[in-house]
């Protein structure tokens, strides 16, 4: 087969291209600027060439879809000027681990894709940029690990022309992503109806905020949405601290939606704000109604806050201001849920912000993002909540193998010692057992939210609950276990 017009060699030069591609540099718009790689356009062009010059007895090219996983992350951690080198790198690894003859593009920040015309190789190329992305990277006195999501289609039977194949290809890498990334998947027509489905809860989603967009801006009540709250529980004493707030989407046919599900695709299309801002609002004024325990502390309220409304740094530090002020609640008594994958450098200035408001600070599924122990001591968090899949790996249930369990008891103990050193209590996730609970109160962990004690609740449960959840709960074998 003849080579694509537009093509990157197998061996990079110095800027990882081939000497054909940046030959045709400057404004070029089939040119990308960073990486002298092709442009999407230029692909689309290449790709339809490929396709005119398939005869009916040749297999098609293949088409590898590449996304570098939590690229956003890594780029606000190290800065930008390191991640374009990064993507330059990148770019280089990809083009020297193509066939000969094969396109390589760059279509959008760090998304890639490759043409390779033998199809036949195409799944062993996938493989190989897996293992050569997935290597350390050591750029301007940073040690930077990437992964990589690929979808791979072939045509013709994913796709007999250039747009369809290209569709497979980016499906068959949403369902790696989806799988928890650093994978390839090859284009399956099963996630072509998976991701039907995820197009369809996307625009009910839209619809639904849009019905709703004035009560958004308030604590008003929401058509389909509801905030539930799970109780936070002192080992220690077996008080209850507070609540949890968690959202929840009745969906009128689908019925209960997680937040694993929709929480994403909000991030995903830019609306995560609004429905953010209204969780905070609602469960500020909740809590600010919530009644002081017969001889305990007033309750405190943990909100989630997603890492885009961390970016978007003064003006989320003002809708927790005004969330405060709306609904009357003592700063001390609301804690700002983080997770742990958004522990980014330029967030440090909207968290000491947030602080200066008298908020508490909790970094949430610690234990499964990337803070470094050295960053951590200079955040102003005051709690570690250990992720649950931790606590989960604790369970005597038979299945875990006890080297598992081992490791999770001392992964645990660790992150409790690391608190307390640190002078900030830490909070066991997910704990369903009493068993899972003597471990990781042994391990010394000050805090527990689970099934144990409570799954999350409406709000007029939670009223209703708060003096009977009030009494020490973890010393006999709580009464309102579900
Ligand atoms: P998360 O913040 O780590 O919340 C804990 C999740 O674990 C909740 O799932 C809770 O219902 C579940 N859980 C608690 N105890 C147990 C247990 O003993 N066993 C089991 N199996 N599960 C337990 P949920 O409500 O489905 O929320 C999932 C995630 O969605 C949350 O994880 C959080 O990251 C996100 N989320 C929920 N509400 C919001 C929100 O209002 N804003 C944002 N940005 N994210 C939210
Ligand atoms: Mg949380
Ligand atoms: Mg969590």
């Amino acid at each position: 087969m003849e080579k694509p017009s537009v093509s990157a060699e197998a061996s990079p030069n110095a800027s990882g291209t081939s000497g054909a591609v940046s030959a045709a540099q400057g404004d070029d718009p089939t040119v990308d600027p960073l990486t002298k790689l092709p442009t999407r356009r230029a692909f689309q062009q290449a790709l339809t060439q490929a396709f005119a010059r398939v005869t009916k007895d040749q297999a098609g090219p293949a088409l590898l879809a590449l996304d570098l996983d939590r690229f956003q992350a890594v780029n606000d951690s190290t800065g930008i000027v390191t991640g374009d080198l990064l993507l330059t790198r990148a770019a280089a690894r990809i083009v020297g681990a193509v066939p000969q003859g094969s396109t390589v593009a760059r279509i959008s920040g760090d998304e890639f894709t490759v043409l390779i015309p033998d199809a036949s190789a195409a799944e062993a190329v996938a493989e190989r940029l897996l293992d050569l992305l997935g290597r350390t990277y050591a750029v301007n006195g940073h040690t930077v690990t990437l992964s990589v999501s690929i979808g791979l289609a072939l045509a013709p039977q994913h796709g007999a022309d250039a747009v369809s194949l290209l569709r497979s290809a980016t499906i068959a890498l949403h369902a790696a992503e989806a799988d928890g990334k650093n994978k390839w998947r090859v284009f399956d027509p099963a996630m072509q109806a998976h991701a039907s489905a995820q197009q369809q809860l996307e625009s009910d989603l839209r619809a639904v905020l849009e019905l709703n967009r004035r009560e958004l801006g308030s604590a008003m009540a929401v058509e389909q949405f509801e905030v539930h709250y799970q109780p936070q529980v002192d080992i220690g004493s077996g008080r209850l601290t507070g609540f949890e707030a968690l959202v929840r989407w009745r969906h009128p046919d689908r019925g209960m939606v997680s937040p694993m599900l929709f929480i994403p695709l909000l991030e995903q299309i830019g609306l995560i704000g609004l429905l953010g801002d209204w969780v905070l609002n609602t469960a500020c004024r909740a809590a600010a109604a919530w009644p002081v325990p017969h001889g305990g502390k007033p309750l405190t309220v943990s909100v989630n806050v997603s890492p885009i409304q961390l970016r978007e740094g003064r003006a989320m530090v003002a809708s927790v201001a005004r969330a405060l002020k709306d609904s009357g609640l003592d700063p001390l008594r609301l804690d700002i849920e983080i997770t742990e994958s958004a522990m980014l450098r330029d967030a440090l200035e909207t968290l000491q912000s947030l602080k200066g408001l008298g908020v508490g600070l909790s970094l949430d599924d610690f234990g499964t993002g990337f803070s470094s122990l050295s960053q951590l001591a200079g955040y102003p968090f005051d709690r570690l909540k250990i992720d649950k899949s931790f606590v989960d790996d604790l369970s005597g249930m038979g299945s875990k193998q006890t080297s598992v369990r081992d490791r999770a008891f001392w992964m645990i103990k660790a992150i409790a010692s690391l608190g307390s050193g640190l002078g900030i209590g830490t909070t066991a996730e997910g704990v369903e057992t009493a068993g899972q609970l003597d471990q990781v109160r042994s391990a010394g962990v000050t805090h527990m939210q689970g099934y144990l004690v409570a799954r999350p609740l409406p709000e007029a449960q939670v009223r209703a609950q708060i003096d009977r959840l009030s009494a020490p709960l973890l010393t006999d074998r709580p009464s309102h276990l579900e």
